[in-house]
C-alpha cells in the first residue's frame, strides 16, 4: 500500500487545483424547467471540454453518450471488478453560475472573507475556517456560486487519473470514470447506462467538508391531500357551506409541529407542505414526506391518511383524497449489503490522516438512486462549503485529501 498523507504534495504532482479553476469558470447551471437532456447547453460544453482531457490523458473507451453521460475507462494493472468514480458538472439553479471569478486566498490567517456586493464569508458561521489557517482558499467574487459543488469532483476524478497513468506502480482495478448532468434537478441518474458503465461499485464525488461520507440519504415520498367541500352563496351560507380551504388548512395544522423541515435535524425525518392552491369547493395541498426509516416514512403516509379520515368523521360531507407516491430511498440497506465498501471507504480516509465524519444526507444523491439502481454507490467529500450559494467557498487542501482517499481505496479495491 502506497500511503498518501501530503494532500499539498498531490496538488503539486497534478494539474487538479488548475483544471477545477477552469470547470468553474464553464457556465453549467441546470434548469428544471427544461426537457432537454441535458436541461442546459452550458453542460454539454464542459462535458465536450472534459472528453478532449480524458482523451488528452490517454483514456480509453472515452464516450458521451446520447444521454449525456461523460464515460472513460482508465485500465487496470490488476484483475478483479472494474470500479466507478463519479461527479456531476451541473451548478444549482438557485443561484448565478454566470461568469464565475475564482479568487484565490492565499495563506488565509483567520476572520471574514469579504467579496464583491457585500457578501460576506462569516467566519462565526464556517467553523471549518478555522480547520484551514495557513491555506488557500477558493471562493467566487460574491456575485455568483462558486460550483465546487459538484466541479471539486469532477477535478479529483481527473486529478487521481492524472496521478495513477503517471505511476504505473500502483496497483489499481480498472477504473470507470462517469460524469453526470442535471443532478441538483434530481435528474442526474436518470438513464444512468449501468451496463456500459460495467463497474460493480462505485463512489460519488459530491460531498463537503474533508472527512464527510455519505451511506445513508433520506427515504422520500410526495404526497398530495385534496379536499373537496360544499360550495354556497356566502350570504345564505350558514349550516350548508363546507370551506375546502378551513378544512384543509384544519388538516396540515394537525401535523406535528415538531416535525417540519425547520424544527428538525440529523436523523429526524419531517413533513412539509411545499405547495397549496384552490378555492373553497375543493383545495389541494401538496407535501414531501422524508424519514431515514423506510417504516417510519410509511407511518407519515397512514397519518396523513388517518387525520384525512378524522376530517370526514367531523364533517361526512367532506370528501378528502390522499395519494403517496414514492420519489428516492435511502442507499443505506443496499450499502449494508457491500459492507466491504464501506469498509473500504473508511479505511482509505484513515490511510489519509483524515478523520471520517460519516454523516446522513438530509437529501437524496445520485449515489442514492444509482445503488436503488444496482451500483452501490456512498459518497466522498470533495471539500467544498455553503453549496449552491454566494459564499461557497473550498480549501484547495480539501482536494487533496479528496485525492489522497480515493488513492487509498483504489489500491484497497485492488487488493493492496
Ligand atoms: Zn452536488
Amino acid at each position: 500500500m502506497h500511503r498518501f498523507t501530503d494532500p499539498h504534495a498531490l496538488l503539486d504532482q497534478t494539474t487538479t487545483l488548475s483544471r477545477f479553476l477552469s470547470y468553474v469558470q464553464v457556465e453549467t447551471q441546470s434548469d428544471a424547467h427544461s426537457q432537454a437532456r441535458p436541461s442546459t447547453p452550458g453542460q454539454l460544453v464542459l462535458l465536450e471540454q472534459l472528453r478532449q482531457e480524458m482523451l488528452a490523458l490517454g483514456l480509453v473507451d472515452v464516450e458521451l453518450t446520447a444521454g449525456a453521460f461523460l464515460l472513460g475507462t482508465l485500465p487496470g494493472n490488476t484483475d478483479g471488478p472494474a470500479f466507478g468514480l463519479i461527479a456531476h458538472v451541473d451548478t444549482a439553479p438557485g443561484c448565478s453560475g454566470d461568469g464565475v471569478s475564482p479568487q484565490l486566498h492565499a495563506d488565509y490567517q483567520g476572520g471574514d472573507i469579504e467579496l464583491k456586493d457585500g457578501v460576506v464569508i462569516l467566519a462565526s458561521e464556517n467553523p471549518e475556517l478555522a480547520l484551514c489557517l495557513g491555506e488557500t482558499l477558493i471562493t467566487a467574487d460574491g456575485t455568483t456560486l462558486l460550483g465546487a459543488d459538484d466541479k471539486a469532483g469532477v477535478a479529483i476524478a481527473m486529478g487521481v487519473v492524472e496521478y495513477l497513468i503517471a505511476h504505473p506502480e500502483l496497483p489499481r482495478p480498472s477504473l470507470r470514470i462517469a460524469f453526470t448532468p442535471d443532478e441538483e434537478i434530481g435528474r442526474g441518474a436518470h438513464g444512468f447506462p449501468y451496463e456500459r458503465f460495467g463497474a460493480t461499485a462505485a463512489i460519488t464525488l459530491d460531498g463537503g467538508f474533508s472527512g464527510e461520507l455519505n451511506v445513508e440519504t433520506f427515504n422520500a415520498d410526495a404526497a398530495w391531500v385534496r379536499v373537496t367541500g360544499v360550495p354556497t352563496h356566502p350570504g345564505t351560507a350558514k349550516g350548508k357551506l363546507v370551506n375546502a380551504i378551513t378544512w384543509l388548512a384544519r388538516l396540515i395544522e394537525r401535523l406535528p409541529a415538531d416535525e417540519r423541515p425547520e424544527t428538525t435535524e440529523g436523523y429526524q425525518g419531517f413533513f412539509h407542505v411545499t405547495e397549496v392552491e384552490g378555492d373553497a369547493t375543493e383545495a389541494t395541498a401538496q407535501l414531501i414526506l422524508r424519514d431515514f426509516d423506510a417504516e417510519a416514512l410509511a407511518a407519515r403516509g397512514a397519518l396523513l391518511r388517518a387525520l384525512a379520515g378524522e376530517l370526514i368523521t367531523q364533517e361526512p360531507r367532506l370528501r378528502v383524497t390522499v395519494s403517496v407516491e414514492p420519489s428516492y430511498r435511502n442507499m443505506r440497506p443496499a450499502l449494508e449489503r457491500q459492507p466491504a465498501l464501506v469498509e473500504q471507504l473508511l479505511e482509505a480516509t484513515r490511510l489519509a490522516e483524515v478523520e471520517p465524519r460519516v454523516l446522513p444526507i438530509r437529501g437524496g444523491t445520485d449515489g442514492a438512486m444509482l445503488t436503488a439502481g444496482g451500483l452501490p454507490c456512498p459518497n466522498v467529500f470533495a471539500g467544498g462549503v455553503n453549496f449552491h450559494g454566494p459564499t461557497e467557498w473550498i480549501c484547495t487542501r480539501s482536494l487533496g485529501e479528496s485525492m489522497a482517499v480515493v488513492l487509498h481505496l483504489v489500491q484497497l479495491r485492488a487488493g493492496a
